[in-house]
């Protein structure tokens, strides 16, 4: 047992539970922020845990080309390396590789493509991209999928979901084999710190807790649990198209996964479209295991996605408006590089309590922007991410209370100062 999902409150179609990993426990509906590099950009991992990140995304492709898999495989996979004792999900490399490269091949073998750092030529295969999360050692990983473009004709759409399923059949047979192989795992049982992970020279390593549920997932005492290894989930795609979207879930739930992404959104669709197709989709998608909806999306759209069933979603977009001066508050978004807040006094957010807000005014945020200071990036992030997760654990709260009608309203209904 290296995943267990279980589901405590329903509220309508919402549900929030709980994902155990061999790293610890997720409260979901869950926002995963994305540390690309390993690293969210700008926020040390000490102050990720402090605003209750409980997973981070990291992204494969990046990290394949820099540090490289083996490097991070060596320092203890990616828990080790960047200090993070948490829970950790890659995705296959796919999407990166469909998205930053307009010389990719792609043939029934896999994905040729350069490097955006150097140009270098690299091959992705289901198995190779296998290989690589396995050596990168996330908790949970992702099958390498097409990303199908969009627009795309239905012939397009279904010859590029078959694809999928194929890639996906063949991400699994790997996985199968080399589950046991990530860096963690060998000599890792479930309940117990990893060597190479840094537990125990963290503030926040592996709780009592998690250990304590860990070992009764498996029904076993600490020292002779289980081992605990990764877990594989399956990618939906089909593009716009809904009966695709049905075929391509049963034909995925078929090879059989612990858990089921809906992939290929996002992709430059209207917004009324996505939603039908998460809606639709989620229709066909077993009720006990979790559901990731990737690369989603503004805190408006993770609360309606959540309502509409979605257990795991990440995006960029908190992170990276972020260091552009976009904040998103209680009130609306912020541009603080706009001359209005040059002598505002006011907290950015008067309804957030996250350290941003609590000690620095509209005035100076605007100010360490137009300044260029590096301290901008860093606490614009630590406040929408802040923002982000508080959305979420009022989602939570709010499902947990079994407030379907009221949903919506309630998580945007914040107490006022
Ligand atoms: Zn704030």
């Amino acid at each position: 047992m290296s995943l267990r999902f279980q589901i405590e409150g329903n509220a309508g179609n919402a549900r929030a539970g709980r994902l155990i990993t061999p790293h610890g426990e997720v409260e979901t509906p869950v926002f995963m922020p994305v540390g690309t590099v390993a690293s969210v950009k700008g926020v040390p991992q000490d102050v990720l845990e402090e605003l209750g990140v409980q997973i981070l995304l990291g992204n494969t492709y990046h990290l394949y080309l820099r540090p490289g898999v083996e490097t991070v495989r060596l320092l203890g996979g990616l828990h080790g390396f960047m200090a993070w004792p948490r829970a950790i999900l890659t995705d296959s490399g796919g999407f990166q590789v469909f998205s930053l490269n307009d010389l990719r091949k792609v043939t029934e073998e896999g994905v040729t493509f350069r490097s955006h750092l150097d140009g270098s030529t690299h091959f992705f295969s289901p198995e190779s991209a296998m290989e690589a999360q396995i050596g990168l050692g996330a908790d949970i990983i992702m099958a390498f999928d097409e990303c199908t473009e969009y627009p795309a004709d239905r012939d397009r759409a279904r010859a590029s979901m078959d694809l999928t399923l194929r890639w996906a059949e063949r991400s699994k047979k790997y996985f199968e084999k080399h589950k046991h192989e990530a860096p963690w795992a060998s000599t890792e049982h479930v309940g117990t710190a990893a060597p190479g992970c840094p537990a125990e020279r963290s503030s926040a390593g592996l709780s009592p807790a998690g250990s304590r549920t860990l070992n009764s997932a498996t029904g076993s005492r600490a020292g002779e649990g289980a081992r605990a290894t990764q877990s594989l989930f399956g990618i939906i795609q089909g593009g716009m198209d809904r009966e695709l979207r049905r075929e391509s879930a049963e034909r995925t739930m078929e090879i059989g996964f612990p858990g089921y992404a809906i992939g290929g959104l996002s992709v430059g669709e209207p917004r009324e479209l996505t939603r039908e197709i998460v809606e639709s989709t989620l229709e066909h998608l077993p009720a006990d295991q979790p559901r990731y909806l990737m690369g989603v999306g503004t805190p408006e759209e993770i609360v309606e996605y959540a309502a509409l069933g979605v257990d795991m979603m990440d995006c960029v977009l908190p992170t990276r408006a972020a260091r552009h001066g976009l904040l998103f508050t209680s009130e609306g978004k912020v541009s603080i590089k706009q001359a209005r807040y040059a002598q505002d006094q006011g907290a950015l957010d008067p309804n957030c309590a996250c350290r941003v807000c609590r000690r620095y005014s509209r005035a100076y945020l605007r100010h360490l922007y137009a300044a260029n200071e590096v301290l901008a990036q860093v606490l614009n992030t630590i406040h929408n991410l802040s923002f982000y997760l508080d959305t979420m654990r009022r989602v939570r709260h709010s499902i947990q209370l079994g407030e379907e009608s009221r949903f919506l309203s309630n998580v945007w209904s914040r107490p006022k100062p």
